[in-house]
């Protein structure tokens, strides 16, 4: 039996104002932006790197550089399908994925089954098998003040052939 593989990934990114931010592929409507050379989405970025943890594929800082301008603005979701091939590649199907957004604004709630839909087709698997929580840091901190947000997320996959 082929023993199934778990990944965990983080990410942080600063905010400004702004009008809006990308979190799991989905366009939230509020008074901040975030600084990155991509569209910024840290829970996709968290996610992509449980991806590549699990099957011992580096990180994604490492495979799509923040120096290389083909990559400047680009829509998160299309790093998150070339992560899947990387995991098809080397065998294995998501079983499972549990992502944890931790930022004092904007809410989640409302967008969070439209994230889990993006991404459980970008995953080819069901809604279900995708989580997306999100807490409030309390006030404390650098993302109690609204700098930055973060992100966390965890991946199991499972052989494509047992
Ligand atoms: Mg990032």
């Amino acid at each position: 039996m082929v023993l199934p593989r778990i990944g965990h990934g983080y990410d942080v990114h600063r905010l400004e104002a702004g009008t809006g931010v990308t979190l799991g592929g989905v366009w939230i409507d509020c008074p901040y932006r975030v600084i990155a050379h991509s569209d910024g989405d840290a829970l996709i970025h968290a996610l992509c790197d449980a991806l590549l943890g699990a099957i011992a594929g580096g990180d994604i800082g490492h495979l799509f550089p923040d120096t290389d301008p083909s990559y400047a603005g680009i829509d998160s979701r299309q790093l998150l399908r070339q992560v899947m091939l990387r995991v098809d590649g080397a065998g294995y199907r998501v079983g499972n994925v549990d992502c944890t957004v931790i930022a004092q604004a904007p809410r989640l709630a409302p967008h969070v089954g439209l994230m889990r839909e993006r991404l459980a087709a970008d995953l080819g698997v069901a809604p279900s098998d995708v989580n997306v929580k999100a807490t409030t840091p309390e006030r404390l901190d650098a993302f109690g003040r609204m700098e930055g947000l973060a992100a966390h997320a965890v991946a199991l996959l499972v052989a494509k052939t047992p």
